[in-house]
């Protein structure tokens, strides 16, 4: 990847980072804000209470089930779902701000939302799962995080082998994150492969690690 990237006025992009929970999506997605001068994260709206240290307005915007409701009639969501039996929302405003802005958008939100932002804006967004090395590796890691029990690590289990069969059906891109810096170069390659891509431009090493990532349109076996 070239030395000047970060200077280079790139056209915007909004991606779309999806994973089953313990995949460790959103410490990558911390380290792809940090090194990427114009990204932002893409704040969603949610009825769910905070947790532990978050802050309104930086993690999410923290709303009741009535403001949700009225957002939700007014058309203000770009996409919602309800995870978890909770609602979560991005806003269009955050994404049309985002793209006017020619910023890097990240959005950490589930399948069904990512499908919907790219069916909406096929041109300027792309999807990527990210999956961890494998299914003992997730597991362990939904284990590692608390002393919940068994039936509802395994309903978590449950819950992300849908998610990864569903992303594995519809996503532009597939990281796995093994090493956590080569996942990080796999979605910087992505980034730059589809912002120079969007400004009819190419970079051979860009090109040939994102398109390594690609989702295979073959079936599973
Ligand atoms: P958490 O409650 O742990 O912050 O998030 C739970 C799940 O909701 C995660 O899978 C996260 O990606 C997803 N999520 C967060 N915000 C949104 C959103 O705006 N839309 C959708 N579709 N999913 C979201």
């Amino acid at each position: 990847m070239s030395s000047d990237a970060a200077h280079e006025r790139l056209p915007g992009l909004l991606l779309v980072l999806s994973a089953p929970s313990g995949a460790g999506k959103t410490t990558l997605a911390h380290r792809l804000r940090d090194a990427s001068p114009d990204a932002v994260f893409s704040i969603s709206a949610t009825t769910r209470a905070p947790r532990g240290a978050e802050r309104e307005g930086v993690d999410y915007h923290f709303v009741t089930a009535e403001r949700f409701a009225d957002l939700v009639a007014q058309g203000a969501f770009a996409e919602w779902a309800e995870v978890h039996g909770q609602r979560y929302g991005t806003l269009r405003a955050t994404v049309e701000q985002a793209l006017a802005a020619g910023k890097l958008a990240l959005f950490d939100i589930d399948v069904q939302g990512g499908a919907q932002i790219k069916a909406a804006w096929p041109q300027q967004a792309a999807t990527v799962l990210v999956l961890p090395p494998d299914q003992a590796e997730l597991e362990r890691r939904l284990r590692g995080r608390d002393t919940d029990s068994d039936e509802t690590i395994r309903r978590r289990l449950v819950a992300a082998r849908a998610e990864v069969a569903r992303g594995l059906g519809s996503y532009d891109y597939v990281v796995v994150n093994d090493v956590l810096e080569g996942a990080l170069a796999q979605l910087q390659a992505i980034v730059r492969h589809e912002r120079l891509r969007h400004a009819g431009r190419w970079d051979p090493e860009a090109a040939r690690v994102a398109e390594a990532c690609r989702r295979s349109a073959a079936p599973l076996g």
